[in-house]
C-alpha cells in the first residue's frame, strides 16, 4: 500500500479548522507548516489544530524568500515564528512533538537554486527539475559563494537549534542528494500544484486549470503510488481552495494512499 506524509502550507487561515474536520473524519494525519503572521491572526485556531491532533511545522513569519535576506534576518524570521509556535502549544496544553521547518517558496537561501543542480547525476537532474519546476522557476545559474554560504549557514542554524525531518522512508534513489534526504528543512516528493487553481494563477499559463487536470497528475504520478518508498506530499491551506484540498486530499485516499502521522524519531 503506497505511503505518504501529508505537509499543508500557509496555514492557519480562516478554513484551517474545516481542513483539520475533514482529516480528522478520515483518520488522516497531517503537519501544519505556519506562517507566524498567520498564527498572530488565528490564534486560537492553531490552539485548536493543535488540541485535535494536528503537528504545527514553522514556514516563517513573513513569508519571505531566504534569498533576498541576510542570514541574520532569516535567523530572526524563524525564530519568531517558533515563539509563536511554542506559545500555542502551551496554550493548549500539549508537548511539542518537535521542531519542524519549511522555507517558503522552498527558498534555502539561494533562490530557485535549491540543490546543487550542477552536482546532480545525469540520470537524477531531469528529475529534481520537474519536482521543483512546480512554479518556482528554477534556475540553473550557480549562486555566488555568499549565498551558498549562507544557505550552509541555516543548516548549520537550524541543526544547533533541534530542527529535525518528521518524515521516514523517503529513500527513492534521487531523494538521496545529501541536499535533500540529509537536509533539516522540509522538501516534498510530490506537489500538489493546487495553488495554481487560485484565481489569480488561473489567469497565467500554469499547465494544470482544474481539479480533474490536478487528479490527473496524481494519477499519472510515476512516485506516488510507490509501494517501497513513502512520499511527501505538498497541498496548500488557501481560504480560496477549500474545495480543491477536500477534492484532492479525498482523490488520493480513494486511490489507496496511506497518509502517515509524522514522527520525530528519526534522526537525519
Ligand atoms: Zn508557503
Amino acid at each position: 500500500m503506497p505511503k505518504a506524509y501529508l505537509t499543508i502550507d500557509d496555514s492557519p487561515t480562516a478554513i484551517s479548522l474545516n481542513l483539520c474536520r475533514y482529516l480528522k473524519d478520515q483518520n488522516i494525519p497531517a503537519i501544519f507548516y505556519c506562517r507566524g503572521d498567520n498564527i498572530e491572526q488565528h490564534f486560537d485556531d492553531t490552539v485548536e489544530m493543535i488540541r485535535m491532533g494536528f503537528v504545527i511545522g514553522n514556514h516563517g513569519y513573513a513569508h519571505k524568500r531566504a534569498v533576498g535576506l541576510d542570514y541574520e534576518d532569516v535567523v530572526e524570521d524563524i525564530s519568531r515564528c517558533e515563539d509563536l509556535i511554542d506559545k500555542a502549544y502551551d496554550a493548549a496544553g500539549v508537548k511539542r512533538p518537535g521542531k519542524y521547518y519549511r522555507f517558503p517558496y522552498l527558498d534555502r537561501g539561494c533562490g530557485a537554486w535549491i540543490v546543487d543542480f550542477d552536482k546532480l547525476p545525469d540520470d537524477i537532474r531531469p528529475i529534481i527539475h520537474d519536482l521543483f519546476a512546480d512554479g518556482l522557476y528554477l534556475d540553473d545559474t550557480r549562486p555566488t559563494e555568499a549565498l551558498r554560504e549562507k544557505k550552509h549557514m541555516l543548516q548549520y542554524w537550524l541543526a544547533d537549534k533541534g530542527f529535525t525531518l518528521p518524515f521516514e522512508g523517503v529513500t527513492f534513489p534521487w531523494y538521496q542528494h545529501p541536499q535533500m534526504a540529509s537536509a533539516l528543512d522540509a522538501l516534498y516528493t510530490f506537489s500538489t500544484s493546487d495553488w495554481m487553481l487560485t484565481a489569480r494563477h488561473l489567469e497565467k499559463d500554469h499547465p494544470y486549470k482544474t481539479i480533474e487536470d490536478l487528479k490527473g497528475k496524481i494519477d499519472s504520478d510515476p512516485y506516488l503510488f510507490s509501494d517501497k518508498h513513502n512520499n511527501i506530499v505538498l497541498i496548500h491551506d488557501q481560504v480560496e481552495l477549500e474545495h480543491v484540498f477536500k477534492a484532492l486530499v479525498g482523490h488520493m485516499a480513494a486511490s489507496g494512499i496511506e497518509f502517515l502521522p509524522v514522527s520525530s524519531t528519526h534522526q537525519p
